[in-house]
């Protein structure tokens, strides 16, 4: 999503939207999905910082995840700093 090329499943890193978040109604936390089994929507891109801000950027997660608030890309990003 971020860089828009395409690569293969195993290359990219699955991302997905946590619901039923009560304590933060106004933002959706979007958080890292390493085996791909979450249920939803996910959104794929690179595990690499500079795709995660391309798709920030473009707001690719709010659109590919049909979310109508702001997204939290804490946990993602920590995630790729720490893989
Ligand atoms: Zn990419």
């Amino acid at each position: 999503m971020g860089c828009r090329t395409r690569d293969e499943r195993s290359a990219l890193l699955r991302v997905v939207a946590l619901v039923g978040n009560a304590s933060q109604p106004v933002v959706a936390v979007l958080v890292p999905d390493e085996r791909g089994r979450l249920p939803g929507r996910g959104a794929w891109l690179h595990p690499r910082p500079d795709c995660l801000d391309l798709a920030d950027q473009r707001r690719a997660f709010p659109r590919a995840l049909r979310l109508t608030r702001a997204v939290d890309l804490t946990q993602v990003r920590e995630w790729i700093v720490q893989h």
